[in-house]
């Protein structure tokens, strides 16, 4: 049974897309704990981070890097944080989130509710400073 984000690369279930290539792909979360905050996940569907082969390991964070870099540019921010963490959905990602305080990186805090225009204009966004 594909991951819901392994249907989200197949195009079977709809995302605001940032990035793509042959072996990444980034989209905004859908629940972000900050505007723009974007999940980078490998194609290949690998349970967990820390089993993706090294050169794969690191190939994702570089190709995370050029995201962060374009989320950086265009939304306020002072920084872009970067955690692998959660239990949700057993599809090896990277959260990228944009935050302002130490509180914006917590996990336990309620996420925000962003209309779909809003996501959808986050993600133009930051696709057009990539
Ligand atoms: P985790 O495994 O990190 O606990 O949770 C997975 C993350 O994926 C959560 O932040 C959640 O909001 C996000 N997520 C879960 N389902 C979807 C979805 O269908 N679309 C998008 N864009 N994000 C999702």
């Amino acid at each position: 049974m594909p991951t819901i984000f392994s249907k989200i690369i197949a195009g079977e279930i709809p995302s605001y897309k940032i990035a793509e290539n042959d072996r990444f792909y980034a989209f905004l979360d859908i629940n972000p704990l900050s505007p723009g905050h974007t999940l980078v996940v490998p194609k290949q569907e690998i349970d967990k981070y820390f089993d993706l082969e090294p050169e794969l390991l690191s190939e994702l964070n570089l190709f995370a890097q050029k995201v962060a870099h374009a989320m950086r540019s265009v939304i306020p921010c002072q920084r872009i944080g970067q955690i692998v963490f959660g239990l949700e959905v057993p599809h090896a990602h990277i959260h990228l989130i944009p935050i302002r305080t130490e509180a914006d990186m917590s996990f336990t805090k309620a996420r925000e509710q962003i209309s779909s225009e809003k996501m959808k204009e986050l993600a133009e966004l930051i696709r057009s400073a990539l």
